[in-house]
């Protein structure tokens, strides 16, 4: 099976093609500039990950919701779970930025961290 994909680790933007064999290994990737994107073709196609950015909602703040990120970056297939543990929080004001508003989401390693205060 070959994927095709665009390189994001710069914006040159390189086109890949990725080969995977039937254990859905990658056997080659051609299309790439430099290692980059040798390795961001090797974890897109075996480990996707993204941060996940969205907002917490403050009980008694001068908003009613906080912005949030993830501490470092978390698989694709996590982000419904960890966004329905995040909806179901609601944190108390005062909040500052960079605070660690639930630690270790989901069991991913990652924590969810305040980007502003309220
Ligand atoms: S392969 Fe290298 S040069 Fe091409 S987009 Fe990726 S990081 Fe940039």
């Amino acid at each position: 099976m070959v994927k095709e994909l665009v390189c994001v680790a710069c914006p040159i933007g390189c086109m890949m093609s990725v080969e995977m064999n039937r254990k859905k290994e990658v056997v080659s990737v051609t299309g790439n500039t430099c290692k980059r994107g040798e390795q961001y073709a090797k974890d897109e196609c075996t480990n996707p990950v993204r941060m996940l950015t969205t907002t917490i909602k403050v009980n008694g703040g001068s908003l009613p919701v906080v912005p949030v990120k993830t501490s470092v970056p978390i698989p694709k297939g996590k982000m419904f779970e960890c966004m329905a543990e995040i909806n179901n929080q609601v944190v108390d004001a005062p909040i500052k930025t960079g605070e660690v508003l639930i630690c270790n989401i989901c069991d991913t390693g990652a924590d969810i961290v305040a980007t502003n205060e309220v």
